[in-house]
């Protein structure tokens, strides 16, 4: 089988025409940067913010286009705001930079009450462990739950499920893929799709596309929260993403570290000035119990979250211990809500369930209605 190559898509894509059908969407400036990655081709197509609606049979086309190409497996092709520096682009003038809506004004997903993100100003504090058994907490109080895996440098997923399989076409709806489940949740990561293995070097506007793919392009099926793991950090990539998912609410994960919370803090601020509510902070890796002295050793200099909560005016939502125990299900794919109901942690997490959920439900996240800030 001939191996695909980025002209071998260009060359394909020459065929679809932008709307006005005056210009191909190649020689119009649409297309983004084209990754392959094995026999998967993922790509955006740039276009004004305003149109996206009149975009989507260009989008289709394309997809159609690509998927018709001999060795081809799964084409993911977004539409995507951003706008390369220079490029033509149908109905933007030059110069105007894109304005990305704000979390209030992004297409929700039909079927899906609450999108709620979980995120963290720096890797490493255990964002990823939170977010699962956070969502697995949800579940436990009997709600319908997905997790979307947005952490697409560093899908964590398929690791923290043990899940291993790619997703298929959903029976109901063809068109789409089914969503994985495992403990009872929804689950959907790059990693089921892309190779672990595999680097794939992501651009800013792939980063939107295979999210806003895996928002919309998959079966989730009815769901009251969607917890949506962040990647690390408070970049551009998280910002946009900040802006373009239709958050209900941030979940800020630190260490107790003065300097896990300098960058708690950038992430809550980042939250704030795009209008999402903060629900709250999770101190994980608190403190430690020695397993063979039982004595508590509060290594980080335990407390600190709650004080910046506090300082910062959001709730607390509880602390995590620093567990080997934890760690070892969390990295051998049985998270320790599912696992362990009865334990401590377990407990702590559903603590945090409640709240959260307690707040999703009456409506009470402190929204504020604010003017639409653009970001320069
Ligand atoms: P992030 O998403 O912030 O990068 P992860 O959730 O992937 O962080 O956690 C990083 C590592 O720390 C993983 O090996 C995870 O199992 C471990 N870990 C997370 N929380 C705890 C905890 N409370 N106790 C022990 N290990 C933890």
């Amino acid at each position: 089988m001939s191996e695909i190559t980025k002209e071998k898509v260009l060359e394909a894509l020459k065929a679809v025409k932008a709307p006005g059908g005056d210009v191909d969407i190649v020689s119009a400036g649409m297309v983004s940067e084209i990754v392959i990655a094995g026999k998967n081709v993922m790509f955006a197509l740039q276009v004004d913010p305003d149109q996206a609606q009149a975009y989507e049979p260009v989008r289709k086309a394309a997809e159609e286009a690509v998927s018709a190409l001999e060795g081809v497996d799964k084409v993911m092709v977004a539409l995507t705001a951003e706008k390369k520096e220079g490029a033509g682009q149908p109905g933007q003038q030059r110069g105007r930079k894109p304005q990305p809506p704000t979390a209030s004004q992004a297409p929700g997903i039909p079927g899906v009450d609450h999108i709620i993100a979980v995120a963290s100003g720096k890797g490493g504090v255990g964002k990823s462990t939170t977010a699962i058994n956070l969502a697995l907490a949800l579940a436990s109080l009997g709600l319908k739950v997905g997790i979307l895996d947005a952490d697409i440098y560093g899908p964590s997923l398929p690791k923290l499920l043990g899940l291993k399989q790619e997703p298929q076409p959903d029976p109901e709806n063809p068109e789409k893929l089914a969503a994985l489940e495992a403990y009872g949740l929804k689950a959907m990561s790059i990693g089921f799709v892309v190779d672990e293995a595999t680097p794939v070097i992501w651009r800013g506007p792939m980063v939107m596309s295979a999210l806003q793919q895996m928002m919309h392009e998959i079966s989730w099926g009815d769901l009251d929260v969607m917890v949506v793991d962040m990647p690390p950090g408070t970049g551009d990539a998280q910002l946009t993403m900040a802006q373009q998912v239709p958050l209900s609410g941030a979940i800020i994960v630190s260490t107790p570290q003065d300097l896990a919370l300098i960058d708690a803090r950038k992430g809550l601020n980042m939250f704030k000035r795009v209008n999402v509510p903060i629900l709250g902070i999770v101190e994980n890796m608190s403190y430690f119990i020695c397993p063979n002295c039982d004595t508590r050793h509060e290594i980080f200099g335990h407390g600190g979250a709650r004080q910046e909560a506090e300082r910062m005016g959001v709730p607390f939502l509880g602390e995590i211990p620093l567990d080997p125990e934890l760690r070892e299900r969390s990295d051998t794919g049985r998270p320790i809500v599912a696992t362990e109901p009865e334990s401590p942690h377990a407990k702590a997490y559903r603590e945090m369930a409640e709240a959260v959920w307690a707040k999703l439900k009456t409506g009470d996240t402190g929204k504020k209605s604010m003017p639409r800030i653009v970001v320069e």
